[in-house]
């Protein structure tokens, strides 16, 4: 079959990797894609945010599946567009893709399932943020209503803090996404990331993961779009699966069922866990990046019959065939992110990096120019591989990021400490 990934970051490169160890598929194509990507997939360009320029392109290119990366053409109704046009799409439609879009509709629908998630209210007035700010005090969690790339969080310490972030985001700071602000309870714990496939009725687990989201060694500085991740993530017991999935993914599920937005495509739940208990802290539409490095390691070929599965209605057939094994990636970012960088620096070493089912070294922001690859973003490249277990993985990951030569990048050298310690 002819298969068409929309998306250019690591998270997409592992995607069409895992996608192409599947026989089934014939012809790959990934758009934008990057300079890691076009080594092993054809690239387009266009724009991927466009439902009618994206069915147009898959119609010219007589494409038989389309697998949607990233949060904003769902959100801009892409799987919608495709589904109309008859062409199989992994990824929900732009109703159901708000559980990402708007925090306001997670918690309502969250409160309507009866899933357990932080205390909320919600605002467009901010003299009224505010006066409920002074009366909740501090911890206190502050977030602009829409999608804001994870800019849009305030975990505020102080009562200062949660006041200031108020001021910024009903203040315009992050435009439209910023009409409206979440308040929310503070919730302490561990997190972890946990992935579900749905087909708007059943939901297949495919793994859960932790990432680290801070800049800085030890979990400090600045938040980023995520440093390093691991799978599986040893704070998801059996026991915590089990409830997570009873008492927050099927009854979110079934909530969307009944709101007529059935949910299909993989949703990434966010959780806080502490004294074994799971409380959601946020839904994503789409897997999570590196999280999906790791995952697609360990799913390998399967990941595409698993995709299919749920974009057309069938995975009641199916389960995940797990190796006992472990992942982990490793971002490889420019100097100075998530601040300023600088880019078009060239990068070295890559064509010497082992490229087996156990190590691949995924590109996020690379671009090839002149035959040299050059980074493009942020978060640059991810070594990503796969042990018996976690210590294994974690050797060969630094092994590949160590080999790179870019003297203006860096990675952090303690990813998957919390799991590492407890081994
Ligand atoms: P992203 O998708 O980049 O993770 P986002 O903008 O969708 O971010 P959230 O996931 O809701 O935002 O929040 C970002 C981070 O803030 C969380 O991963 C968590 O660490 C912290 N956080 C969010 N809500 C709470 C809360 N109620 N209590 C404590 N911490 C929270």
């Amino acid at each position: 079959m002819n298969i068409l990934v929309l998306g250019g970051g690591g998270r997409e490169h592992a995607l069409a990797w895992a996608i192409l160890q599947n026989p089934k598929c014939d012809r790959l194509i990934v758009a934008p894609g990057n300079a890691g990507i076009e080594q092993i997939a054809e690239c387009a360009s266009f724009d991927i945010c466009d439902g009618g320029a994206v069915v147009e392109f898959a119609e010219a290119e007589s494409i038989d599946f389309v697998v949607v990366g990233p949060e904003a053409p769902l959100a801009a109704g892409v799987a919608d567009r495709l589904a109309e046009a008859g062409i199989p799409v992994f990824g929900p439609s732009k109703e159901a893709a708000r559980l990402e879009a708007s925090k306001r509709f997670t918690k309502e629908v969250c409160d309507a399932a009866g899933a357990p998630t932080a205390g909320w209210a919600r605002f467009d007035d901010l003299e009224l943020a505010k006066a409920y700010i002074r009366e909740q005090g501090a911890p206190i969690v502050v977030k602009a209503d829409g999608l804001a790339a994870g800019k849009g969080v305030i975990v505020a310490m102080t009562e200062e803090e949660a006041l200031a972030g108020v001021e910024d985001i009903l203040g315009g700071a992050f435009g439209a996404a910023g009409a409206e602000v979440v308040i929310e309870e503070f919730m302490e714990g561990e997190e972890a990331s946990f992935f579900v496939l749905c087909d708007g009725e059943t939901v297949l687990p495919v793994g859960a993961a932790q990432d680290h989201k801070r800049v800085g060694e030890g979990d400090t500085g600045p938040n980023t779009g995520g440093m390093g991740a691991y799978s599986p993530a040893p704070i998801m017991t059996p026991e915590l699966v089990e409830a997570t999935l009873e008492q927050i993914v099927k009854p979110t599920m079934a909530e969307m069922a009944r709101r007529g937005a059935p949910y299909r495509g993989v949703l990434y739940v966010g959780l806080m866990i502490k004294d074994g208990k799971p409380r959601l802290v946020e839904y994503n539409v789409r897997f999570g990046d590196p999280e999906c490095q790791a995952l697609m390691m360990r799913l390998g070929a399967q990941a595409l019959d698993l995709l299919l599965a749920a974009a057309e209605g069938r995975l009641a057939e199916r389960h995940v065939n797990w190796a006992e094994d472990h992942a982990m990636t490793v971002v490889l970012a420019a100097e100075g992110y998530p601040g300023s960088y600088e880019k078009g620096t060239v990068i070295g070493g890559l064509d010497d990096l082992p490229e087996t089912s156990w190590e691949m070294m995924f590109h996020a922001g690379t671009t090839e120019v002149d035959g040299k690859v050059t980074a493009t973003g942020g978060r640059v490249l991810n070594a990503t591989a796969r042990g018996r277990t976690l210590e294994e993985a974690r050797d060969r990951a630094y092994a590949m990021a160590e080999a790179v030569d870019w003297p203006q990048g860096f990675f952090r050298r303690d990813i998957g400490w919390r799991a590492l310690g407890k081994g």
